[in-house]
């Protein structure tokens, strides 16, 4: 499959293509479908096999760039490092809808947060700590999220996030897709993928 055979708007093709990709890897080819077209999608996969760049392609797909007044996807990352790399890859892909994203890492100025935020951003890539706080402030408004992706979720778990992607969760809307990204599947992730998902698409790369 190549990337102009998923249904991928033609501006956003031009920023993956300008990016230097060609052909899309599996993730990519099994995943990015699914999820395009609403599907909730639990993928197991490690990092290094495109699955940054697949969470970057399906957001950018999803996202109404013709509007900023609300957030419309939310992406969960274990570490600062992950969730402002996911940014990036949004920034970058993303160049031609002008999509706009922040980055809501701990460690970085609350101020610059609520700046961000209020100004209007399509797309949060954060971590749990901070982009609760956030929500709670009433800085991060849940209000139009439609997806949600917890990527490297063993990760966020083993890392004591579990209350806090609870939390959040609690505050987005009933109608929300889920995408959840993996490398393992222990008990604890079932039980989040039963709560948070409906008749989920399992992808294994
Ligand atoms: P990731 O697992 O998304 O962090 O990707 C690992 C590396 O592969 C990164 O350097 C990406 O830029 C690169 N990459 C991801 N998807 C593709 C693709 N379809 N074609 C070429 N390189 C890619």
């Amino acid at each position: 499959m190549t990337f102009d055979q998923m249904g991928i708007k033609d501006d956003l093709l031009r920023g993956i293509y300008q990016h230097g990709f060609e052909k899309p890897s599996a993730i990519q080819q099994r995943a990015v479908r699914p999820i395009i077209e609403g599907r909730d999608v639990i993928a197991q996969a490690q990092s290094g096999t495109g699955k940054t760049s697949m969470i970057a392609l399906t957001v950018c797909q999803i996202v109404d760039t013709s509007s900023r007044d609300w957030v419309q996807a939310l992406i969960l990352s274990p570490t600062r490092e992950l969730a402002a790399q996911t940014e990036k890859q949004i920034l970058a892909i993303g160049d031609f809808i002008s999509i706009q994203a922040h980055a809501c890492i701990g460690g970085k100025s609350v101020g610059e947060d609520i700046r961000k935020l209020e100004n209007g951003v399509h797309v949060v890539s954060g971590t749990p700590g901070r982009v609760c706080d956030m929500i709670k402030r009433r800085t991060l408004r849940t209000r139009a999220i439609k997806l949600l992706i917890l990527d490297e979720s063993d990760e966020m778990l083993s890392r004591g996030f579990k209350d806090q992607i609870y939390d959040v969760y609690r505050y987005l809307p009933p109608e929300l897709q889920v995408c959840l990204v993996s490398a393992t599947l222990p008990n604890e992730i079932l039980e989040m993928t039963s709560k948070f998902m409906t008749d989920p698409v399992r992808i294994l790369v």
